[in-house]
This record gives structure tokens, sequence and C-alpha cells, in this order.
């Protein structure tokens, strides 16, 4: 018999515990509440400030801020983009937006991240340079850009990704959208490539209730982001656009929260920390449990704590005891279905994706909201035991 819980205990809950109500009220009292204000402005300096980039443009959300980022580095129709496949869908569905393909690479075994090596691979045996451009031998397509997605709240490894990008000349877009306030060998993510954009969707580090942001230290790639999310205008009076734009901003209203929300940043990522070293400590070594890992080089946030979970004798794996806590009224989720896998992007080309698979077989997110309490955390990691069949 499992243990039983009483109330659910979600997956990652929004955490709205501070000045939301004051700042939110401030643009209702002002009549402040579309996507012109004084909470757009600063909302977009705090970001750019947290993150340590010059720049800092607001989106609607997150995948929005990624098919403009696209734009914005140089990807045009038919490129190909380098993504990760194991990853939420979004970027994947960005790059075809943009009317390019994905090509997709797979995620190492340690820390279950984009695999650099064998994206070096893919650079130094399936491309070839032809009048100064990189081909895709397979498909002749010219590869344009690599987008690293960082998952879970941990740095992709970063360095190689970018030697890479200089010397085959790719721009590098950053999705840092669950890892806001992670860092690589002491940097922010979001700093480290060319372009990053970040989400600020119900379930992320912070919330906007639906929001997004693009960083960059560019300029010139700054103003463009600005431009083609508010409609390019050339003349605001006269209604002239120069390019096809697009109505990506974020009302003053969602920018408001997002004020308040980033103030409680540091305490957000250290309830994340506490939780994480409970499941650390409540989990680890369990034969055929793996905890979840952290290079080195990272410093993670843990934005969605996960274990792989190796199926057993008893027939027990990670959708059955995802099952068992959904009947104990706790939510769990496997990792997204590889994207090459996906039947939306089934055309696209993949390069030996077996880990991403090998990892979605057998990795479990567990609760990991900002506001779980111990007693919860606890029930948690008792039921998942009995689930697994451990005696705890
Ligand atoms: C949440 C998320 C996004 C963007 O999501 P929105 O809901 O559009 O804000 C993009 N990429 C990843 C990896 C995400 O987790």
């Amino acid at each position: 018999m499992v243990h039983s819980v009483k109330k659910s205990i979600a997956l990652s809950a929004p955490e709205i515990r501070g000045n939301e109500w004051k700042y939110i009220k401030d643009c209702l009292d002002s009549g402040w509440v579309s996507s012109v204000g004084a909470y757009v402005d600063r909302f977009e300096q705090l970001v750019a400030t947290a993150v340590g980039t010059r720049y800092a443009v607001a989106t609607c959300n997150g995948t929005v801020a990624l098919h403009t980022a696209l734009l914005v580095a140089g990807v045009q129709p038919d490129d190909e983009v380098l993504v990760s496949t194991l990853t939420f869908i979004a970027p994947v569905n960005a790059i075809r937006y943009a009317n390019a393909w994905p090509v997709f690479v797979d995620a190492e075994r340690d820390y279950w991240q984009l695999d650099t090596a064998k994206l070096a691979d893919f650079l130094r045996n399936g491309c070839h340079r032809i009048g100064g451009k990189l081909l895709n031998r397979s498909s002749g397509r010219c590869i344009r850009a690599i987008l690293p997605v960082h998952i879970l709240g941990h740095p992709v490894d970063m360095d190689p990704v970018l030697s890479l990008a200089r010397e085959y000349q790719l721009a590098v877009i950053e999705d840092a959208s669950e890892c806001l306030g992670s860092r690589y060998r002491g940097r922010a993510v979001g700093s480290l490539g060319d372009i990053a954009c970040l989400s600020f969707n119900g379930n992320k580090i912070i919330t906007t209730g639906g929001g997004g942001m693009i960083v960059t230290d560019k300029p010139d790639w700054a103003a463009r982001a600005k431009y083609l999310t508010t409609q390019a205008k050339d003349d605001p009076v006269e209604f002239v656009h120069g390019a096809i734009g697009y109505n990506y901003r974020l009302t003053n209203i969602q920018a408001a929260m997002g004020c308040a929300q980033l103030e409680r940043l540091s305490s957000h990522l250290g309830s994340k920390q506490r939780i994480a070293g409970r499941y650390q400590d409540g989990l680890s070594g369990v034969p055929g449990l793996t905890v979840m890992p952290s290079a080195p080089w990272a410093q993670a946030t843990f934005w969605l704590y996960t274990i792989l979970i190796e199926p057993n004798e008893s027939g027990s794996d990670s959708r059955r005891i995802m099952r068992e806590l959904e009947s104990n009224g706790i939510q769990s989720r496997p990792l997204w279905q590889p994207i090459h896998k996906s039947p939306a992007h089934a055309n696209c080309q993949a390069c030996h994706c077996d880990t991403a698979e090998w990892l979605n077989a057998r990795a479990l997110s567990l609760p990991s909201s900002v506001g779980l309490s111990t007693d919860d955390q606890d029930s948690v990691i008792r039921c998942l035991l009995e689930a697994y069949g451990q005696r705890s």
C-alpha cells in the first residue's frame, strides 16, 4: 500500500508573495495597462542586469522571443539550425516559424544536455564548406546557427559550443527559458551566446503569467528585435512599416508582475536549492535510481528536480511510478518526447539521438515548486520509494 496524501502536490506552481498586487494596481490606477509603460522599461532593465547583458527586449512569451531571435540572428528561409532534441518543443517550432529547418543533436549521458561531441562530429563530418557557406552534406542546405537549450536549470557545456560556432561562423542562440539564475563557469546562462531567450510562463523560475525576453549585448540586434516585435513601424504617425513585423510585446501589467517576481529571484533560487538538497538526501543510494546530476562547471538552479528510474524486476518504471504518484495526488512528469520522434517534426534530420531516447524512457521530474513544504516533499519521497518497491 502506498502512503496516502490528501491534497494535491503540483510539479511547479507559481509563487506570488511579493509586490505583485501593488505594482499591478499601479497599472490599473494609472491606465497604463497595455504594451507601453514604465514597468515594461523597468522589467527589461532588471532582466538585463540579472543576466548581465547590455540589452533586453520583452516579449509576450518565450516561444515568440525565440522566433524573433532567429530572425535577428539572420536565419533565412531554408537555412538549417542545429538544436537539442531533448527539449520542450518551443525552440523547434520557432525554427519552423522562420521557415528554417532543425537538425537534431543528441543529449549526453552525464548531465542530459546537448552533446557537444556529437555536435562537433556533425560539423566536421556531416558538413562541407562551399563558396563561403557551410552546407549540410545530406540536405545541401546552409547551416546558419546553433540553438543549445539549457534544460531543467542546468547549463549546456558552452565552451565547446562557442568555439565550434567561431570555427564554423555560426550564430549561437541560447534557449535559457528554464535557466534564469543558472551559471556556467561563473558566467550567467543567457549571456554566453550571441543572443538568448527567457520564458516567464507560469511554471518557470519567475512568472508574468505569460511572457518572455530576448537578451543580447549587440545594440543592432536589440534594436532589430524591438522593431520586429512592435509591428516594424518606421513611422508611427503615418503607419509606415518597413518589414513584416509582429505584435509580440509584453504588456505593462505583465511586466509589473515580472518586476515584483524578480525582486524575489534569489529567494526562489534558494528554495529550489533546498528542495534539490532534500531530494538528493532522500533518494541517493537507492539502487536503480539516479539523482539529478550537476557538472563541476555548473551552478544549476534545479528548476525541475528530475531523476532517472531504471525499470526493475517487479515491473516498476518511470511511467508506472508517475501513475502511482498521481493516484496519491502527486504530480510528476517524464521528460519531453525527443523532438526527432515527434510526429510534428518527423521529416527532419536527426544525428544519432539514441541517448535522448534512453533518457526519455527513464526520466521523471518531481514536484519542485518554490513553495513546496518539507512535509509535502517528504510525502513525495516516501510515495516514490514505496512505489518503486523500496522499504523506507
Ligand atoms: C518554457 C519554455 C519555452 C518557452 O515557453 P513559453 O511558454 O512560450 O514562454 C521555450 N523553451 C523551453 C526549453 C521552455 O521550457
